[in-house]
């Protein structure tokens, strides 16, 4: 995004349950603290975390005017692997488990905005959707499904990137071609159920 500018920070913090707020370091580019956010996203089932964000802060300004909200996240329990690792993008609208061994996934659709795509690369399973909420669901019942199969999901999965589950739902969508279901994106649910 921006280029680093001298007497610019960036900021990644996390919050708690309670609204305790855990900042993990200043940094001087945008890439490496999102990189430090990204990694702390793997680990937080260890914590009570339920959300966070990416601030700049432009150096020895006063006031609001210093704080600029790049981004901000949302922490939900994985509907696939059930670890709170499943980090929503608020800004864009898109969601990637980022526990080890899981990769689901959830991201507007790219020629589409109103859909959905949702997917688990590891069993190459795409789908679409109308909501969020309504992804939620297809991927509860996906879950419930591999559990009746007798699959355990976490033993197949290994630790993919957003970069490589959209890669392959290009290489999906190609083959299979796009399908609009075309209604408006639904309310971010505030509560699991
Ligand atoms: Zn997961």
């Amino acid at each position: 995004m921006d280029e680093p500018v001298v007497g610019e920070v960036f900021v990644p913090t996390v919050e708690e349950e309670g609204g305790n707020i855990i900042g993990l370091g200043v940094f001087s580019s945008e890439k490496i603290a999102l990189n430090v956010l990204k990694d702390y996203f793997k680990h937080s089932w260890k914590g009570k975390i339920i959300s966070a964000n990416l601030a700049r802060w432009q150096v020895d300004l006063i006031g609001e005017d210093a704080l600029t909200l790049l981004a901000k996240w949302s922490c939900q329990v994985c509907p696939i692997c059930d670890r709170p690792t499943f980090w929503i993008d608020l800004d864009n609208f898109s969601a990637l488990c980022h526990g080890t061994a899981c990769g689901a996934w959830m991201e507007d659709n790219i020629y589409e905005t109103e859909v959905i795509d949702i997917g688990l690369p590891a069993i190459r399973w795409l789908h679409q959707a109308r909501s969020i909420k309504q992804a939620m669901t297809e991927f509860k019942k996906k879950a419930a499904e591999m559990r009746a199969a007798g699959g355990d999901v976490d033993d197949e999965m290994v630790d993919y990137t957003m970069e490589d589950a959209k890669t392959r739902m290009e290489r999906i969508l190609r083959k299979e071609g796009s399908i609009g279901l075309g209604t408006a994106l639904g309310d971010l649910p505030s509560e699991e159920e």
